[in-house]
């Protein structure tokens, strides 16, 4: 007579609780919920991987037996593991393993028992409902190795990235550390290492977190008390990138836990992929223990594209979005904005949409305007002979004139100005602001300096140009 599955289980919890200690039994056999026993299959209900690998580690001899003896021979068993609490959430999956033959989680370390009711995985990247554990690499597509132009500036990076794609935890390269300034393709290039892997080797569980995330889910977990479910997820990971590290500075737990993680992944051969804005050697605020960890494989730059990889990148954008923008409009726009390729993109964009929106061609006219404003918006440097143009301009005046040797009382005060603006506004010296604006010396711009600082106390009309020049400026 076959078995209900209720019964099955009931005679199997008999043979085991003779066979473990009372408290064993409580902690991992009575939450153990009995779900269907259909052709020499039993599944269990476990509360989360962790429950899961903790009974194949301790208790896989004793489930075995147990099972032949009540079911008979030739039984599977089968795990649901509930994720999400009180099982509100039935997020699900089912991990199979043949009762015979060795559990192949021998070399797992031994994890710290979990009070039950926090022991669920809540891991945002696990899809549920699949029949094999399944992890969102979070990675998009648009990040590929297609769509990353290689120039003098990445060469090294993309490349060692690509040989790491190509044989995960087998190479020199381990962690790969790719470090370089804002918007230079750290993070593309990353994920594109992920999304390579996942071409290539499909089964391997890719995993790409930002640092501030993985910071956030290591809170979270402490407050929740399920730290070792934390780690163990991102143990179980193959290919694990985690973007911007440089944010770990000064946190400390957050270092710990990363550590611990980072060994237990490359003691396994797994890939570790950082990025970060600083070298190795220029991070601080870091552990030396994670710092010297970091420098273990290989570090790569990403440097600001030259000229040429900047119109090959804006030429493979404006192809992508399908449209042909003139050689000589890219040109103009690749030489404007020379050190963020996200800057670059941005230009190109609002190109685009300025010429979409106003059913307006784009001519190299629009392209000026464009970048111009943009240009301007961005922190750069103003230079004194921008200055010295505004403030010609806002007195109706020449540059020539400014610069002439002429004391008549307005050009003074213009270039009383300019030179004020000029010292604080840019980062040149005294002696090259006079030397830049009528061939005065450092002397001179300094009583500038301090003249207008006075008159802006003491005259409002005066305070009021100022300010109107400072608009101007900074428009
Ligand atoms: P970072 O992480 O270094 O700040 P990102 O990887 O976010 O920079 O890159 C900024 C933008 O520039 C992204 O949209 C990215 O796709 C693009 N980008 C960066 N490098 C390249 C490249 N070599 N080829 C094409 N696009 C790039
Ligand atoms: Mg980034």
């Amino acid at each position: 007579m076959v078995k209900t599955v209720e019964i099955a289980w009931k005679e199997c919890l008999q043979i085991i609780k003779d066979n473990v200690s009372k408290a064993s039994y409580r902690t991992w056999f009575e939450p153990i919920v009995p779900l269907k026993l259909e052709d020499n299959v039993l599944t269990i209900q476990v509360p989360s991987t962790f429950f899961y690998e903790f009974l194949e580690e301790q208790y896989i001899d004793l489930l075995r037996k147990t099972l032949t003896k009540v079911i008979g021979s030739g039984v599977k068993l089968e795990y649901h593991v509930v994720m999400g609490d009180n099982g509100y959430n039935k997020q699900a999956y089912t991990v199979k393993m043949p009762t015979s033959g060795k559990p192949n989680l021998s070399n797992r370390p031994l994890h710290l028992p979990v009070d039950k009711d926090t022991a669920s995985i809540k891991n945002p990247f696990i899809i549920p409902g699949l029949k094999k554990m399944h992890v969102d690499p979070q990675l998009k597509p648009e990040n590929s190795f297609d769509n990353f132009v290689e120039g003098e500036c990445n060469r090294l990076a993309r490349s060692a990235g690509f040989a790491v794609a190509s044989k995960p935890g087998g190479t020199a390269f381990n962690p790969l550390f790719v470090y370089g300034g804002n918007g230079l393709g750290k993070t593309h290039l990353a994920q594109a290492i992920g999304i390579e892997v996942k071409k290539q080797f499909p089964e391997k569980i890719v995993l790409y977190v930002d640092s501030s995330r993985f910071q956030t889910q290591y809170a979270e977990a402490i407050r929740k008390n399920n730290r070792n479910d934390f780690v163990h997820f991102y143990q179980m990971i193959d290919v694990l990138i985690v973007d911007d590290v440089q944010y770990f500075a000064t946190k400390i737990g957050t270092q710990d836990v990363f550590f611990h993680i980072f060994n237990h992944l490359h003691q396994l051969g797994k890939q570790v992929i950082l990025t970060s804005d600083k070298s190795p050697v220029e991070l601080q605020g870091l552990d030396e223990r994670l710092l010297s960890r970091f420098k273990w494989g290989l570090s790569a730059d990403v440097q600001e594209p030259d000229f040429k990889t900047r119109i090959e990148i804006l030429k493979m954008k404006s192809y992508q979005d399908g449209i042909n923008i003139d050689d000589e409009i890219l040109e103009y726009i690749a030489s404007h904005i020379t050190s963020n390729i996200r800057e670059l993109e941005g230009a190109l964009i609002s190109i685009l949409a300025q010429s979409t929106l106003n059913r307006k061609e784009i001519t190299l006219e629009l392209a000026k305007q464009m970048i111009d404003k943009l240009v301007k918006n961005s922190r750069r440097e103003i230079s004194i002979d921008y200055i010295q143009k505004v403030v010609c301009n806002y007195f109706n005046m020449s540059v020539e004139k400014l610069n002439s040797k002429t004391r008549k009382r307005e050009v003074v005060q213009a270039r009383q100005i300019a030179m004020y603006f000029a010292k604080s506004m840019t980062k040149s010296s005294l002696a090259s602001i006079g030397a830049n604006i009528g061939g005065k010396d450092h002397a001179t711009v300094l009583h500038a300096c301090k003249t207008v600082n006075n008159l802006m106390d003491t005259d409002k009309r005066f305070k009021y140009y100022i300010e109107e020049i400072d608009k101007k400026l900074k428009m």
